[in-house]
């Protein structure tokens, strides 16, 4: 049987990073999309080619719409039709209250949170309806539905939507045999907390988790894998919370 070819987007680092070597060990061939760290995504590529997957590294900003149909077209044309999507490419902006928030940096986190994510499923919803079938899973956040008060309304604004986008196309592509699900991480151990401006967030975080301790990336890659897998076969239109018990 071939191996199914799947697009991670934002796989260079952290969570999407665990989702591409996670998922070339269970037999997908990966496009692996970035926005800057180019060196970060080459070692990611080796460890999927480790792992017995083919990669290709595609530098795409997802809240781009000619960079997202790019990053689609290579990853058919070098390794054939594309039959899932994880959603992953996010961005917070800096901690703190809405009302101290700059309107580049909301504008910013919309774009790639909830256009970006948007104009993947657009061109995952086409090719996979004519291919007959595929599989979408969307990084949501624990966010969606804690709000996140004092850190980043905005960023959790932007993961209720993920749910909605995914609960709604979910009942769209149904009758095409496309699933579409979201996974809800809580604290997960990346460098996004540092990117915001708090690298020690994870750890301070550990004593509001009821498991005790801020979650890694595999263990979102593996909640990510079961979506896409046959095992998730009649799974569609959920969002699997994988937050520690937060
Ligand atoms: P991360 O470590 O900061 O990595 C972000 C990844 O996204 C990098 O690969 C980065 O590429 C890429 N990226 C950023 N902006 C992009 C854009 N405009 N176009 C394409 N790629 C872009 O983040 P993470 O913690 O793994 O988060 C991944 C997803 O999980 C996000 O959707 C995030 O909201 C969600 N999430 C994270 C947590 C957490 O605690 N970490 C919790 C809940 C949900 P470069 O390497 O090129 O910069």
């Amino acid at each position: 049987m071939s191996r199914p070819v799947t697009i991670v987007t934002g796989g260079s680092r952290g969570i999407g990073a665990a989702t591409c070597v996670r998922l070339a060990a269970d037999g997908h061939d990966l496009a692996l999309g970035y926005v800057s760290n180019e060196a970060a995504a080459r070692e990611v590529a080796a460890m999927v080619r480790e792992a017995g997957g083919r990669c290709v590294t595609v530098r795409a900003d997802t809240s781009q719409e000619a960079d997202v149909e790019r990053l689609f077209d290579t990853a058919a044309a070098e390794l054939g039709p594309v039959s899932g999507l994880v959603n992953n490419a996010g961005v917070t902006g800096p901690l703190g209250r809405l009302a101290n928030a700059r309107t580049d940096d909301l504008r910013r986190v919309l774009d790639v949170n909830v256009l970006g994510y948007l104009l993947c499923c657009r061109r995952a919803a086409r090719d996979m309806a004519a291919l007959g079938g595929g599989a979408i899973v969307n990084i949501s956040s624990a966010a969606a539905t804690l709000g996140a008060p004092g850190d980043y309304v905005h960023y959790a604004a932007s993961k209720a939507a993920t749910d909605a986008l995914t609960i709604g196309l979910s009942k769209e592509l149904g009758q095409d045999r496309i699933r579409v699900n979201a996974v809800a991480p809580g604290i997960i151990d990346t460098d996004m907390h540092a990117t915001m401006g708090d690298p020690d967030r994870p750890a301070r975080a550990a004593a509001g988790i009821p498991l005790g301790r801020p979650g890694e990336a595999s263990e979102i890659a593996a909640a990510v894998a079961w979506l896409l897998s046959p095992d998730a076969s009649y799974t569609t239109g959920t969002v699997l919370r994988v937050s520690g018990g937060r």
